[in-house]
């Protein structure tokens, strides 16, 4: 059985150079999306929930709040 390599982007079956210029990747789509999964991580700063959670200033009880 021969081994077919896949993409692993798409996981489809990825034809080997020279007869694809996109190999390891199944086509020039899939190698474009692997590059832009890189340079996205770079240039993109994601905030974790739980640090967007801490940024927000904390509930404080109403002090100002005219009871009695
Ligand atoms: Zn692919």
């Amino acid at each position: 059985m021969e081994r077919v390599p896949t993409c692993p982007i798409c996981r489809k079956p990825a034809a080997p150079r020279p007869g694809n210029l996109s190999a390891p990747f199944c086509s020039e789509r899939c190698r474009r999306i692997d590059l832009g999964k890189w340079l996205g991580e770079e240039y993109r700063l994601s905030v974790p929930a739980e640090e967007a959670e801490a940024a927000r200033p904390p509930s404080e009880p109403d002090e100002d709040r005219a009871d009695g």
